[in-house]
């Protein structure tokens, strides 16, 4: 299989090379060159990592598939996702039903990504014979921050560095990043909020002064953010997964229509799901949830992209985001041009702002629908449907949950899988504010609360942060992330 840039389509390479440049040298990014195809009844009978096995192999086609085979087993098997990868609840709330994707080691949905794509890049290093020690640089609101250290402690060949705005995480998010365990891990404060965070991670990303004096030591920067093609792979097999699970429930029979709904930030997990519609999954209308910083609802309504507007600091911090990366994915991929794409991206960059044809947003339009929900409305949907169906949900997945519910008029509609993407014990304190509880100053005591009032237990990975040693206090300057990735 074959892949070109969004920017420029005479580009080819094989998906090591994608993987390990994590970027087109023009800008853009990595894209299949056709989508293979996989009838849903050859994974109806198959176990998660079986069917990630299946996927993942039809696109990394330069990879042995014994490797591709071991790597999903170690990754998705086991107890490492709690037995419980990919799987949907039954709770089944007037036709929606939640796809669990949080039993992973740091309860988030990016674990699926992340635990597999490192074992990716450095099977990639193998296959093209980098010997470069490679330097991983992540700046983070807070989940991937955690899901890239879990994922790439202790591997050979690769440091990885995480910045966090200091102060800006929840105490959970941060104390699961200074506790991170590995040889090859360090974890940064950096003063300022997330975008300061960013733009200094981003800066050093620019600096050939930095690339040359790595180079001289043998050492190359490469990025975990979710515009790598490794991070969006993993992302297609749960919904094959979710679709087979209902085919075997006889909630529907194999064939009929399923719509997703999915919490949006940066557009990497609601594509994940176009791509498997485009292999053939019949999957009705992916609809894209976004709290109030709702950009992409006017997009996909008007097909003007605008940036220039307020940053709202949410109650769903990972959702918080104005320039949402893979959409110029989609683009590409509906029109085909990639010179209409680098088009549209040099006037976001340059003026904050493009607009599609009528054409191509019409084509978006027959496979997405949208909405959003702000703090509030996630907040009544958390409690309502505690109160109805006694499932506890997290504020990103209260987003998505509000945004099916109000599209759909009658409950005869199609089913629709909810994409829910974190824990509820990762953010106890609003989850208990949404349930009307007063809220315990620490997070460890809302925690508990939360665990009573609930009745389930919290995923033992959080409850046991509490007595564990903090490893990393630095608070550093963005000027100083640069120091930071010549000495790491
Ligand atoms: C990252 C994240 C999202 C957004 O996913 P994208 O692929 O960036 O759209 C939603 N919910 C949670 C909990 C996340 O961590």
């Amino acid at each position: 299989m074959e892949y070109t840039s969004t920017r420029n389509d005479q580009l080819s390479v094989q998906a090591a090379e994608a993987i390990l440049r994590g970027i087109a040298p023009d800008g853009g990014l990595f894209v299949p060159k056709q989508f293979p195809s996989l009838p849903v009844e050859e994974v109806l009978d198959l176990s998660y990592p079986e069917t990630a096995q299946k996927v993942i192999s039809l696109f990394l086609t330069d990879y042995a598939p014994e490797f591709l085979r071991k790597a999903a087993e170690q990754t998705y098997g086991g107890e490492r996702f709690a037995q419980k990868a990919g799987y949907v609840s039954p709770v089944g709330d007037s036709g929606m039903y939640s796809l669990e994707l949080w039993h992973g080691p740091t309860c988030a949905f990016k674990d699926y990504a992340l635990q597999l794509m490192p074992k990716l890049l450095v099977q990639a290093k193998e296959i093209l014979g980098d010997t470069n020690v490679t330097k991983i640089l992540v700046a983070t609101s807070g989940d991937t921050g955690k899901a890239a250290l879990a994922g790439y402690a202790d591997l050979p060949g690769i440091k990885i560095a995480v910045f966090y705005p200091n102060e800006g995480t929840s105490e959970i998010q941060r104390l699961q990043m200074v506790t991170q365990k590995g040889e090859n891990v360090a974890v940064y404060a950096v003063q300022g909020n997330f975008d300061d965070a960013q733009t200094g991670v981003k800066r050093v990303f620019g600096d050939p002064a930095v690339a040359e004096r790595l180079a001289e030591k043998g050492e190359k920067l490469s990025s975990a953010n979710s515009i790598n093609w490794g991070r969006l792979v993993p992302q297609i097999v749960y919904y094959f997964y979710a679709y087979a699970q209902l085919v075997r429930q006889e909630v529907i029979e194999n064939g009929e229509r399923v719509d997703f709904c999915v919490p949006t930030g940066n557009f990497g997990d609601i594509l994940a799901g176009y791509y498997a519609k485009r292999m053939g999954l019949p999957v009705g209308k992916l609809i894209c949830a976004s709290n109030k910083n709702n950009v992409l609802t006017d997009f996909l309504t008007t097909g003007v992209y605008d940036a220039r507007r307020l940053f709202y600091k949410t109650e769903s911090p990972s959702m918080d985001i104005l320039v949402s990366s893979n959409l110029e994915r989609l683009l590409y991929h509906i029109t085909g041009d990639s010179k209409k794409v680098a088009d549209w991206m040099a006037q976001l960059n340059q003026q904050g702002h493009y607009q599609v044809d009528h054409e191509t947003l019409a084509q978006i339009q027959e496979h997405f629908a949208c909405g959003c929900a702000n703090d509030e409305d996630g907040a009544q949907e958390i409690r309502r449907c505690f109160e109805k169906n006694g499932y506890l949900m997290d504020p990103h997945t209260a987003v998505a949950w509000h945004v099916a519910a109000s599209l759909r008029t009658n409950t005869a509609e199609q089913p629709c899988v909810i994409l829910s993407t974190a824990s509820p014990y990762k953010f106890p304190a609003s989850v208990l504010a949404a349930l009307g509880q007063s809220v315990p100053a620490d997070e460890f005591e809302a925690l508990r609360t939360l665990e009573e009032k609930s009745g389930m237990p919290a995923p033992e990975s959080l409850r046991v942060l509490r007595g564990q040693t903090e490893r990393f206090g630095q608070v550093i300057s963005k000027e100083e992330i640069r120091q930071v990735a010549l000495s790491l």
